[in-house]
Parts: C-alpha cells; sequence; structure tokens
C-alpha cells in the first residue's frame, strides 16, 4: 500500500517517540480498493497530550481533543490522529457515554462499524485486519464488526452508513447485518437530522443507489414518512407501467448524482397519493401534485435541516419538475422567445437541470424509450445553447435600461418594476431591440400599453 509522503512522516515521529501509529478506516478500505483516499485517518497509542509533545511546532488543531482526536496540519492538510481507543456503554443509540483510550490497535478497530472499516496499515507491521476485512472487501460485503443487533442498538446511524457504503461502493449487505438493520429500522428517528442527512446524500449519488432503494424501502419510510405510500403504490395510469416507488427510482437513477437533483427526484411525486383523483374510466390522475410535492420537500428539508439554498433548490425543482415545455400540439417547444422566456424564469443552471429532470421522470414512466427521451434531451439542450450563444438578454440587469431611467420619465412606484418587465418581455419576444434609444422610444409611443397611465 502506497501512504502518502506527509502521512508516512507523522507514522515515522511517533513510532520514533515510542507510540505504534496506523492509518486506518476509510483511507486503508479505500486504497486497497485502488482508490484515492479522500483523507488519511491515523491512530496511534499516544495520548493527546503525548501527541503535542511529538508535534511541538507543527500546526496543531484542537477541536476533537475530548475523543483523542489532534489534528496536524501539514502543507495545509489537516491530518487527524486519534488515540487507539474504546467506546463506552451507549445509552442513547447515538453516542457512547464515555470513550476510554487503550494500548492496543485491535481494541480500537473492534469499536468500528464494518468489517471493510476496521482495518489498520503501517508499513513496518502491514495490514491489520482481525474482523476479515479484506476478504470481505474482496467478495464486495457490507459486515458489522460483532454482533449486527447489537451493534446498531449501540449507534443507529450505523443502520444507515451500511446502505450508504452498499450504494457508493456497489457491495451487498451481509445476510445477518441486513436482517439486523431491517429489524432495527424504527431507531433511525432518534439520530440527529444532520448525520442523517449527511449519509442520506452520499448514499442517494452512489452507483448503487436505485438497487438500495428497490431492497429497503422501509427503511427510507423511516426517514422520510411522506415515502411510505409510495410503496407499491398503482399508479392506475395508462402514461405509467411502474408503481410509484419503481418509478421514483428509475426516475433518480436517471439524473447525475448531485445532491440537489437526486434528493429532488426523490421527492418529486410524493405528492401523488394525495392528489389522485379517479376518472369516469376508472383511470387515476394527479392534478397538482407537483405543488403537494413541493410542500411535502419543504418539509422533508427543513427536518433535514438542509442549508436555506439547497432546500431552496431543491423544493424548485420539485414544483417545476414537469413544466410545460412542449406546444399546444405536442411537439417540443424550441423557439427562441419561449427558451428566453424559461432561462428569465429559472436561470441557465436550473433550466437545464429541469430539461434533464424531465427527460428522467419521462424514461421512468416505462412507456417513452430511453432513446428517444435522450435525443429529445439533447436537441433542448442544443436549442439553449444556440439561443445562449449571442449572449440575448434575459434579465432585467442585462437590459439596456433601468430603473432610474423610468423614475427620470416619471414613473414611479409599482408602475417602474412592471414596466421594465414589460419591456424585458417584449425584447425576449424579439418585438424590440435591446437598445436603450429604442426601448424609451417605445415608451413614449407606447404609453398607455406600459403603464405610463399611472405617472
Ligand atoms: P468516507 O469515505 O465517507 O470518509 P469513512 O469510512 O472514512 O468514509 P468516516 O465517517 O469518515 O467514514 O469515519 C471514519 C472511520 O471511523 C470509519 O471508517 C469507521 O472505522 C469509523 N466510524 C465512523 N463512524 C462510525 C460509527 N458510527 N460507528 C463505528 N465506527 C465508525
Ligand atoms: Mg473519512
Amino acid at each position: 500500500m502506497q501512504l502518502p509522503q506527509p502521512v508516512l512522516s507523522l507514522i515515522y515521529r511517533l513510532r520514533s517517540a515510542g507510540f505504534p501509529t496506523y492509518a486506518v478506516g476509510g483511507c486503508v478500505r479505500d486504497a486497497l480498493l485502488g482508490l484515492e483516499p479522500h483523507d488519511w485517518d491515523l491512530c496511534t497509542s499516544a495520548s493527546p497530550d503525548q501527541m503535542r509533545a511529538v508535534f511541538t511546532g507543527e500546526r496543531i488543531a484542537e477541536t476533537g481533543l475530548r475523543h483523542g482526536t489532534l489534528t496536524v496540519l501539514i502543507d495545509h492538510v489537516p491530518y487527524e490522529i486519534t488515540t487507539f481507543r474504546t467506546d463506552g456503554e451507549y445509552t442513547d443509540h447515538r453516542r457512547p457515554d464515555s470513550v476510554t483510550f487503550v494500548a492496543d490497535v485491535r481494541e480500537d478497530l473492534a469499536r468500528r462499524d464494518f468489517t471493510v472499516n476496521a482495518m489498520a496499515y503501517a508499513p513496518d507491521t502491514g495490514l491489520v485486519d482481525c474482523f476479515g476485512g479484506r476478504e470481505d472487501l474482496s467478495a464486495r460485503l457490507i459486515r458489522c464488526v460483532g454482533d449486527s443487533e447489537y451493534r446498531f442498538r449501540e449507534d443507529a446511524l450505523r443502520i444507515l452508513r451500511a446502505l450508504r457504503f452498499a450504494a457508493v461502493y456497489d457491495f451487498e449487505i451481509e445476510e445477518n447485518t441486513a436482517r439486523a438493520l431491517r429489524a432495527l429500522k424504527d431507531t433511525l428517528t432518534l439520530v440527529a437530522a444532520e448525520r442523517i442527512r449527511t449519509e442520506l446524500l452520499k448514499l442517494l449519488c452512489g452507483p448503487a443507489a436505485g438497487r438500495i432503494l428497490r431492497g429497503f424501502p422501509e427503511v427510507f419510510a423511516v426517514l422520510i414518512p411522506a415515502l411510505a405510500p409510495m410503496i407499491g403504490y398503482d399508479q392506475n395510469n395508462h402514461h405509467h407501467s411502474y408503481d410509484l416507488w419503481e418509478h421514483t427510482v428509475r426516475a433518480l437513477e436517471g439524473v447525475p448524482p448531485e445532491p440537489d437533483l437526486r434528493l429532488a427526484m426523490l421527492l418529486h411525486d410524493t405528492g401523488k397519493p394525495r392528489a389522485c383523483v379517479t376518472d369516469r374510466r376508472g383511470e387515476s390522475h394527479f392534478p397538482g401534485h407537483q405543488a403537494i410535492s413541493a410542500e411535502i420537500a419543504e418539509e422533508v428539508t427543513a427536518a433535514l435541516r438542509c442549508d436555506a439554498a439547497s432546500a431552496e433548490h431543491v423544493c424548485k425543482l420539485v414544483r417545476y419538475h414537469d413544466f410545460p415545455i412542449r406546444k399546444a400540439d405536442g411537439t417540443p417547444n424550441l423557439d427562441r422567445a419561449f427558451l428566453l422566456r424559461q432561462l428569465h424564469r429559472f436561470g441557465e443552471q436550473d433550466l437545464r437541470a429541469l430539461f434533464i429532470i424531465h427527460a428522467a421522470d419521462r424514461t421512468a414512466t416505462g412507456y417513452s424509450p430511453p432513446e428517444r427521451e435522450a435525443a429529445r434531451l439533447a436537441e433542448r439542450m442544443a436549442a439553449l445553447d444556440a439561443v445562449l450563444a449571442d449572449q440575448p438578454c434575459f434579465t432585467l440587469r442585462d437590459l439596456a435600461v433601468n430603473g432610474n431611467d423610468l423614475l427620470a420619465l416619471g414613473l414611479r412606484g409599482k408602475a417602474v418594476g412592471e414596466t421594465l418587465e414589460a419591456l424585458l418581455e417584449k425584447v425576449m419576444d424579439g418585438a424590440l431591440p435591446n437598445e436603450r434609444e429604442a426601448l424609451l422610444d417605445s415608451l413614449s409611443g407606447d404609453a398607455s400599453s406600459l403603464n405610463i397611465s399611472q405617472i
């Protein structure tokens, strides 16, 4: 295993001072998988005070000191070094009541969640693997260290972490581990929202997210109760060949692995069960489900304590996930004026995201061939590229006149904003050029239609 130079030097310095020290956890797992670890965590027999003595003169952060973690900064990169420890009793399904420092790395490995996360490595000792982690890595298995049920009872977040690692690495979950996590799923409600959110978003962005969502729907329904009615829900509509959960999973698989997009797809049809009406032929329809889903998305993002910007973004994508993008005759609307108005409404990035969402949603019905939807998406994106190529005006900021110009003409109050909007619409529709003189001229020529009557 190849360790980066700074990691080797940290291990070497602690070892020279007499303290066994290893790379441990996620970085060992990733390195054995041939992946680039995103950070290198170390563990050592040195106490925090002893570490501090060894690293005098280095830049040190003491944030995790109570749990035995010291962070050393080398070339601005943080390395976490933690004293070997065992966890005391867990009485609240979340955190150990106490931690105890221990002398042996094997005791530290035993407190870790899964066998693939419970390996340590140092150049002179090689791999320390007491729980069959390397074998499970080759078999692509997530398995608890020790008794699964006991370990999930200690810390319920591990239930979601098991699903997360399986989704991210495309691993199976070992049978006993799977059985225990299903049995204890309800304890997930005891876990802090921030910890849930972090794991859930990583999970949703994993390459095998779809398989895990299909395999463990009842666990996700504990995390987000609004998902419960979707499981096995018959859409009873000739545009849909899958039940609502399968449709949702397929739609999620069809968008890029970005947290906001994946969460929006998970929630985009949550409003359907509440919106359902049945027509005379007995077929179901879901008028207004977009707004109900958006309301649910607001509640879910608040419960998960998403930051304000992502919450707003997710809700917007949910609310407009199927805003009309075709003409009345069913053909794609690629008109310049239409696209400019949508750019004004959503901004370029969100408009592109909504086009992607639209294609994924349609493909996930099972009735529209993926190739056809992919071709239509490409056509929409190309049309958007063409419209954007000559840097058109679709925001008030880019309009050749501004509020001051209208104030100078004598407009006041609401009329200023409304007139600017009206001018922008004319420019986007191609009825007026985006030139100051032409825009101001149009106002004097066409006063009544542009609210100048209010002067
Ligand atoms: P990632 O690649 O997401 O960072 P990771 O395995 O490094 O994955 P972390 O959350 O950074 O995950 O945790 C580091 C290590 O600490 C894990 O590999 C595992 O050994 C241990 N660990 C983390 N969370 C828990 C937990 N809830 N219970 C037991 N051990 C845990
Ligand atoms: Mg990590």
